[in-house]
């Protein structure tokens, strides 16, 4: 039997990020015929914890006096829990810290590790399928585990969420800090701007732009969109790199990995390295004047059109949609 750990890096609060992470740790846990332990790098209160029992965990682990984040601090702690939950297989979310513990955890376990997951499964023999997008999403992997301890980062978006089953309990169980003393200092923290909107990993809608917006101004145009559909905005490196939004707005292959159910795409090419990051995006719908730009061939709808003349119109057509239905 291969023992499950969900090890959970929450931000502050319980989130749909733990919630996918613990859904797909159930799921493992019960075709490998063991159960789910999660564990909780950060502060976790009970409320959280029962958040963890709500979504499948038969135990939670909590580590003691765990401040802000810091990589060799939470890695070794990464390490106690799985040590506590003697575990085999362990979930990360791929998230910026999960991504950054998994590798390390993976090291220390002499584990197999495999990064941006959109689906595990076991079987009762212990054998584990995984299966990862590759070549920006136009083909899976499968790989297949058959021994030996396995770190996993689980794509966000790639499992919806199970049923919360509140009132759901279990053992809750605190151990110590490590005692690491860390070789780094973080001199500053920043606070990433993110907009006004859902974390771009989490957004179930992103209204995307690139170069084709022409200036910073008309970005707010998109974040007019982007609000009535309760979503959030984001960009191609090309805008961000000419400074009309943040770097922490870049979707891409060296920016974030997203999988909304829509993405508009607004004046962006689709070039390969900015597809990587929408390959989980369920929708995509591009607004773009060339009609040979390379977003329309995996768009699901596309419009050839100077985004000047349509957002305008879609702008209010959504608003009278939304104030006929509120
Ligand atoms: P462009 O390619 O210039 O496209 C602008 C589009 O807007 C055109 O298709 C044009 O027809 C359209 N347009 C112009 N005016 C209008 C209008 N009025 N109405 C409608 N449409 C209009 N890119 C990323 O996005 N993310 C990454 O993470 C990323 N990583 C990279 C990593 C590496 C190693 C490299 C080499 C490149 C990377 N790039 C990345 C850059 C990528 O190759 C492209 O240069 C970039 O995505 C182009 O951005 P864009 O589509 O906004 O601009």
């Amino acid at each position: 039997m291969r023992n499950v750990l969900a090890i959970l890096l929450p931000d502050g609060a319980f989130s749909r990020t733990e919630a996918e992470v613990l859904t797909a740790g159930k799921g493992l846990a019960h075709q490998l015929g063991a159960d789910l332990a999660a564990a909780v790098l950060g502060p976790a209160d009970d409320a959280l914890a029962c958040d963890c029992f709500a979504y499948g965990a038969k135990s939670v682990i909590r580590v003691d006096g765990l401040a802000a984040y810091q990589n060799e601090i939470y890695s070794a702690a990464a390490q106690e829990v799985a040590k506590a939950a003697a575990a085999d297989v362990v979930l990360f979310p791929s998230t910026t810290y999960g991504l950054e513990i998994a590798p390390v955890l993976g090291y220390r376990l002499g584990a197999a590790v495999v990064l941006d997951c959109i689906r595990v499964e076991g079987d009762s023999a212990g054998n584990l399928a995984i299966t990862k997008p590759v070549y920006g999403g136009k083909a899976n992997s499968e790989l297949i585990a058959r021994q030996g301890p396995v770190v996993i980062a689980m794509r966000m978006r790639s499992v919806a969420p199970g049923e919360k089953q509140d009132g759901a309990t279990g053992e809750i169980r605190t151990i110590p800090s490590p005692g690491v003393a860390p070789k780094t200092q973080i001199l500053e923290h920043k606070t990433e701007d993110t907009g006004s909107g859902p974390k771009l990993e989490d957004a179930r809608v992103i209204v995307s732009g690139g170069r084709g917006m022409g200036n910073k101004e008309n970005f707010v145009q998109l974040e007019e969109v982007a609000r009535i559909l309760g979503g959030s905005v984001g960009a191609s490196r090309a805008a961000c790199d000419l400074g009309w939004v943040p770097a922490s707005f870049q979707i891409g292959q060296t920016g974030k990995k997203v999988a909304p159910d829509l993405y508009l795409a607004v004046g962006i090419s689709g070039a390969s390295q900015h597809l990587v990051g929408i390959a989980g995006a369920r929708h995509v719908v591009a607004i773009n004047k060339d009609e040979r730009a390379p977003i329309f061939q995996i768009a699901a709808l596309g419009v050839v059109d100077d985004w000047q003349a349509l957002l305008p119109k879609l702008r209010e057509a959504l608003k009278e949609h939304q104030d006929k239905n509120s």
